[in-house]
């Protein structure tokens, strides 16, 4: 249930963003999402969808990419990926070291917002 908070703050940035460079609406938000953050995109999307309406990213669509979790192993700097599922025994496949320094797989970041801006804006009468 942890999705719902940051769907908002994800909320409060879009649409700080796109009202800054003038958007009449948001179209498209594209994440990037760290497996360890343990995250199910469907929420995210299910939430926006409950958040969303009324503003300017009313009907708009989220895009996922999940990010891989990986280490650099402690002894011999190899970076290995992180079986999410069972991360107590990773181990450098390399030197078989259990200690392993994290480098990606915690990501929450905003990486693109498609926007309609007002400049395409038909002149109203
Ligand atoms: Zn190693």
């Amino acid at each position: 249930m942890h999705e719902l908070p940051i769907t908002k703050s994800i909320f409060k940035s879009v649409i700080a963003k796109a009202e800054s460079v003038g958007a009449k609406s948001v179209r498209m938000v594209a994440l990037e999402i760290g497996v360890l953050r343990d995250f199910i995109p469907e929420f995210v999307q299910k939430y926006w969808n409950y958040i969303t309406p009324g503003s300017i990213a009313e009907g708009s669509v989220i895009q996922i990419k999940e990010i891989d979790a990986t280490a650099s192993c402690g002894k011999c700097g190899t970076i290995y990926r992180i079986d999410t599922k069972n991360i107590q025994d990773s181990k450098c496949p390399e030197c078989g070291y259990d200690y392993g320094t994290l480098i990606t797989g915690r990501e929450l970041k905003i990486v693109g917002i498609e926007i309609e801006s007002c400049k395409e804006d038909k002149v109203d009468k």
